[in-house]
């Protein structure tokens, strides 16, 4: 059995290694061993089976989890994710990292975070709305615009969001833009939702080169994964005048040390995210991190920097698109070898930041103009980015173990006002 067909989270566990930072962070922060335990897991997870009629007539049955990491500051919020390699200790560290973010960015929400294991790119699209629809219904005791408030995550988009805001819709009977984010504009999406992860990556590598007095004009980026985050990623380090000089997906990697044709390469990508299967001189995911650059961004899955590959990572910077790709022991590697890593939770907050814009204008009823999303988001980025980094200096750890710092006490603060603690 391959690492892949194992499952990434039984290979790394990626709750444990969270629940590590957890620890540290709260105990740097002087909070007691009960906060702990309060925090080390969600409050609630829900399993659910569901039942998906194929289009060859058979059933097929679907598992699927909803984890609520912590509700002290408000309704969680956070993903839904279909993939084969789904477990429920990743749904439940994705749901922790939701609340970290949220804790951050100062968001009015905790964590939450939702995933099928399924494979949607061997799925018809009526196969894939049943299963949206299927999905909705099982978890739909639990979820709602003031309880939690999914969005969209790995194999899943504005379609599959359209669709699961209107199951909801149809079982409450009356319309409800503000139960899920991430929704197609015509449905009461927010403009700049659909970029906002990568565009907030984008502003995080702005500021972390700023502070390495490294030229982003020019510079040489390698991004791991073309799909929402990477694809849109590469697509602004390159409009900086940057060099993206290696792109890769689930099938392989795209290198070019005089630089990719990103918007040549993002017109022919598929929905998934897939575009190396169009060209024969391809390289591996592998031989991709390696690749001597300035930026590495892994903007794909977990645990793709390992104490394996580590030794070997030729960036100055690698900051996390992905959720979890690099492994405490790879971490470990690159912090002693001097290579700053910017850590997923501060990195690839824009997305839940931009999903807040848009409940808040669902809520409201009026919608604010493209520009207007995109300054607020600059903003928060660079707030959220300098907070961490002097948190960082200040306190003498990595830039991780500050981002947890900041992100914990939000939530360890409100579960003791709320008398939790
Ligand atoms: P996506 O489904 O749009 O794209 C995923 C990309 O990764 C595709 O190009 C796919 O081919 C590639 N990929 C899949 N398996 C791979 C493998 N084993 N090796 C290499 N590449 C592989 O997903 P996305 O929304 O871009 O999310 C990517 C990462 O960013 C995930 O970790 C996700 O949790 C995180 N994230 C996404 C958002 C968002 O707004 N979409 C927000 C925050 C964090």
């Amino acid at each position: 059995m391959t690492t892949s067909q194992k499952g990434l989270a039984e290979t790394n566990d990626v709750l444990k290694s969270t629940q590590a930072v957890i620890r540290t962070a709260l105990e740097k922060l002087g909070y007691p061993e009960e906060v702990y335990e309060l925090l080390k897991e969600p409050l609630r997870t829900l399993t659910v089976r569901i039942p998906v009629k194929m289009d060859d007539g058979s059933v097929k049955v679907f598992t699927g989890y909803r984890a609520q990491h912590n509700d002290a500051v408000g309704p969680t919020k956070g993903g839904i994710r279909f993939h084969p390699e789904v477990t429920e200790n990743e749904v439940k560290a994705l749901s922790i990292w939701m609340s970290l973010k949220c804790g951050i960015f100062d968001l009015p929400y905790g964590g939450g975070k939702g995933g099928v294991i399924a494979d949607p790119r061997n799925m018809s699209f009526r196969e894939i709305e049943a299963l949206s629809r299927g999905y909705i219904r099982a978890i739909s005791q639990i979820v709602g615009p003031a309880k939690d408030v999914p969005a969209p995550d790995v194999f899943t988009d504005g379609q599959t969001m359209a669709w699961m805001m209107d199951e909801y819709s149809k079982m409450k009977e009356h319309n409800a833009p503000g139960f899920i984010t991430g929704k197609p504009i015509m449905l009461g999406g927010s403009l700049g939702r659909v970029t906002a992860t990568s565009k907030g990556v984008a502003i995080v590598i702005r500021e972390a080169a700023k502070k390495q007095e490294i030229e982003l004009k020019g510079s040489k980026v390698v991004v791991q994964g073309f799909g929402n985050v990477g694809s849109y990623l590469a697509k602004f380090m390159h409009d900086m005048g940057a060099k993206v000089i290696g792109i890769s997906d689930a099938y392989g990697a795209l290198h070019d040390p005089n630089g990719l044709d990103i918007p040549y390469l993002l017109e022919r990508r598929d929905s998934f995210g897939t575009v190396t299967k169009l060209f024969t001189n391809t390289i591996t995911n592998k031989e991709l991190l390696e690749i001597e650059c300035d930026i590495l961004v892994p903007a794909a899955l977990e645990n793709q920097i390992t104490e394996e590959n580590a030794p070997f990572i030729k960036a100055k910077i690698v900051v996390e698109g992905a959720n979890g790709p690099t492994t405490p022991e790879g971490s470990r590697i690159l912090d002693e070898r001097g290579i700053t890593v910017v850590p997923d939770v501060l990195a690839n907050a824009g997305g839940v930041t931009v999903s807040y814009f848009e409940w808040v204008q669902n809520n409201q009823g009026y919608y604010w103009s493209e520009e207007e999303v995109e300054r607020k988001l600059d903003a928060m980025m660079v707030k959220s980015f300098n907070e961490v980094y002097e948190t960082a200096n200040s306190r003498r750890v990595d830039m991780r173990l500050a981002a947890y710092m900041v992100g914990v006490r939000r939530m360890a603060e409100a579960s003791r006002l709320r008398g939790w603690i």
